[in-house]
């Protein structure tokens, strides 16, 4: 039977980071679910389509193609791995991804990935909806100050312009959207084991996740 690690959470609890770190020990597929929302979002900022252009929206969905390998997403055979990342990405993404059309496309995308791989996947919904019978799950948090400090130093780093107060509302704003959807919202899954990684080390973070992959 294949194993799956289901890893959920807010944004910017370090979920990618630590999942990266996991995908490398334990040899595992990396599958990032934000990263499609992002390439779904950033064809419809591109295109200048409204939110509320249902038939365009689902017209890009029908005729989008999205690869992933470990380290880049290419949308229609280019590379857009830096493009998704960008702050007028951040603020559209949660919009799109409310859409119920754009999730179910996109589940079925990653219910493919990862149908014959070892897979640990990362995002909002994969313990509760995308992978309910997934081998291990996990639920990282943060409080809100941490993750906007981990988010801000990253996109300093990148030398995109920001205040802090924006990151932190920012990602404020997203995680709110993301628990208040309908479809799939942001939760952690009943059975999914809790990881508080304020004042933690990456380190300290992936050696608890170890602990429990024994
Ligand atoms: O993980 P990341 O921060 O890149 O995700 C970007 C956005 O994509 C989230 O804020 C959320 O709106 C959406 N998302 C989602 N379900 C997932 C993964 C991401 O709705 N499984």
């Amino acid at each position: 039977k294949n194993i799956s690690i289901a890893l959920d959470g807010p944004a910017g609890a370090g979920k990618s980071t630590i999942a990266k770190i996991i995908a490398n020990i334990k040899n595992l597929t990396y599958i990032d679910t934000g990263a499609m929302y992002r390439a779904i979002a950033f064809k419809i900022l591109e295109r200048g389509i409204h939110i509320e252009e249902e038939k365009k929206i689902q017209e890009i969905l029908s005729r989008c193609k999205i690869d992933m390998d470990e380290n880049d997403i290419f949308l229609d055979g280019k590379n857009i791995t830096e493009d998704i990342r960008s702050p007028k990405v951040n603020n559209f993404v949660s919009h799109i991804a409310k859409i119920p059309h754009v999730r179910m496309k996109m589940v079925e995308l990653q219910r493919n990935i990862a149908s014959n791989k070892h897979v640990i996947m990362d995002g909002r919904d994969i313990g509760t909806y995308v992978m309910p019978n997934a081998t291990y799950k996990f639920y990282l948090t943060a409080s809100i100050e941490e993750r906007a400090t981990r988010r801000f130093t990253e996109l300093k780093e990148k030398g995109i312009e920001i205040t802090q107060k924006e990151v932190k509302d920012e990602i404020g704003n997203r995680d709110k959207i993301d628990m208040e959807r309908e479809f799939a919202p942001l939760r952690k899954a009943e059975d999914a084991i809790e990881i508080d990684t304020t004042g933690k080390s990456i380190q300290k973070v992936v050696d608890e996740i170890l602990y429990y992959l024994k």
